[in-house]
């Protein structure tokens, strides 16, 4: 039998007004449903004024106000703890009974969230979603993942891997925590030819293989690099770092709380995440203005805040839900050929990281892909120090990088030199950097900071 294009050939290949009935449909059920079923979206509803039943068109829905983001989700979290002696949230739809998976977001700032908990349907609807957004990127039948995701057994990492299994693929669940001398020990058995990690891993992976195994990493033999969790994949020096050294093809994934599934495709040069599952959710077709909060037109290349919003979920649906990245969205079709109505987005930064260095707006994520393009005169890892709270920073951009093994001290004042320069030119961004010496900075197994907040010290 030859092998399927993609994965669910029903729901991928609706034309986008037939997509966009089932959608409309859909939302109508799913926000009388939460307005019947939770006493936070009644109130959320009442408060900015309109019933289930004015919605009648995407135009309409799409007049509402973001309704929740991560700060008031947590209170919504917190309120249930104490009144209901349960960690969902007061947003929770259904009886406490029918969650059947309750895993956390690791909690790497602030109290850990339950967003990832599941009905026995939301659970089936989450792992179709991830299936199509795994196909999409190359994964198949037969391949074996070395998976080494941080917490992976209590974090949302758990229900990442849940769809592997029924892909028919083998799950190599290290997590991100086991001594890397154990991982390397077993990857050499298991020989397997995908990584599943955070970006951060992966380049840990890089500097630490030789020095276990005395030789490459790419003697691993790993193809397929499926990495997600982190900004990276739009960073092209760290993409091509990552790619040259495994031998292999780095894609990226996007789960956002449990919605928005999408992937990158498998075409050579990067094309942004895909959006895969148009019947699920409603992504990233719902922009704002991430100061106004006021709609912005899609559009090819449009840049916003995207909003999320759930489609058939029973548990913990999200309306409205303002995710704080700012993304860039493309409508036109990919050059991949993937048939699907959808489009497609670039993760451009969370919006709590982005700074204002003398009036210009940047991004952390520009001033990694600077550094990371001078490897391996540098090591590739940095932080931003802040001395004063963002966003505000007076130029210069403080930069603290650490330079490569073979760099000489004599080289080091002509090599800031250049990278200040490539800032200015590229980013209109006036820096500073500051060596200090290969792996002063430490590394993580979870996120890996941007910032080293120097006036809170
Ligand atoms: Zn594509």
């Amino acid at each position: 039998m030859p092998e399927k294009k993609i994965w669910n050939e029903k729901m991928e290949t609706l034309g986008r007004e037939e997509v966009e009935g089932i959608r409309l449909r859909r939302l109508r059920k799913q926000l009388k449903y939460c307005y019947t079923h939770s006493e936070f979206y009644k109130k959320k509803f009442d408060q900015v004024g309109f019933s289930p039943e004015d919605i009648k068109t995407w135009e309409d829905f799409r007049k509402i106000p973001p309704l929740m983001n991560k700060d008031n989700e947590r209170e919504s979290q917190r309120e249930s703890i104490e009144r209901l002696g349960h960690p969902y949230g007061i947003h929770l739809c259904c009886p406490l009974e029918k969650i059947v998976v309750a895993t956390t977001t690791g909690g790497t700032t602030g109290f850990p969230t339950f967003s990832y908990s599941f009905t026995q349907n939301d659970f089936d609807r989450w792992n179709e979603g991830v299936a199509r957004a795994y196909w999409l990127s190359g994964l198949r039948p037969g391949d074996r993942v070395l998976f080494c995701f941080p917490l992976s057994g209590a974090w949302a990492g758990s229900i990442v891997k849940s769809p592997l299994l029924s892909m028919g693929i083998l799950c190599l669940d290290m997590g991100a925590e086991t001594p890397m001398e154990k991982i390397v020990e077993y990857a050499k058995v298991i020989r397997p030819n995908v990584l599943m990690s955070t970006p951060s891993f992966a380049e840990n992976l890089i500097e630490a293989y030789p020095k276990i195994a005395r030789r490459p990493v790419s003697e691993l033999g790993i193809k397929k690099l499926l990495l997600s969790g982190e900004p990276g994949v739009g960073i092209p020096s760290i993409k091509k770092r990552v790619e040259e050294a495994f031998g292999g093809k780095w894609n990226d994934f996007l789960m956002i709380n449990s919605e928005g599934f999408s992937s990158s495709c498998t075409t050579k040069d990067y094309q942004g995440l895909h959006e895969v599952a148009l019947d699920l959710s409603i992504w990233p077709d719902d922009l704002v203005d991430p100061d106004t909060k006021k709609p912005i037109e899609v559009r090819d290349g449009a840049f916003g805040e995207g909003l999320i919003t759930s489609l058939d979920r029973e548990g913990l649906p999200l309306i409205k839900y303002a995710l704080g990245d700012i993304i860039q969205v493309f409508t036109k079709r990919c050059k991949c050929g993937y048939p699907g109505p959808g489009n497609r987005i670039r993760m451009i930064g969370r919006l709590n990281d982005r700074l204002s260095i003398g009036g210009v707006s940047v991004f952390p994520i520009v001033v990694r892909d600077v550094i990371t393009s001078f490897i391996p005169r540098v090591t590739g890892a940095m932080r931003i120090v802040l001395t004063e709270p963002p966003p505000e920073v007076t130029p210069p951009l403080k930069i603290k990088a650490e330079y490569g093994f073979g760099t000489e001290p004599t080289q080091l004042l002509g090599l800031a030199r250049e990278i200040e320069d490539r800032m200015l030119q590229l980013y209109r961004v006036q820096s500073k950097v500051e060596f200090v010496p290969p792996e002063a900075l430490g590394r993580v197994t979870k996120k890996t900071p941007l910032f080293e907040e120097r006036f809170r010290q």
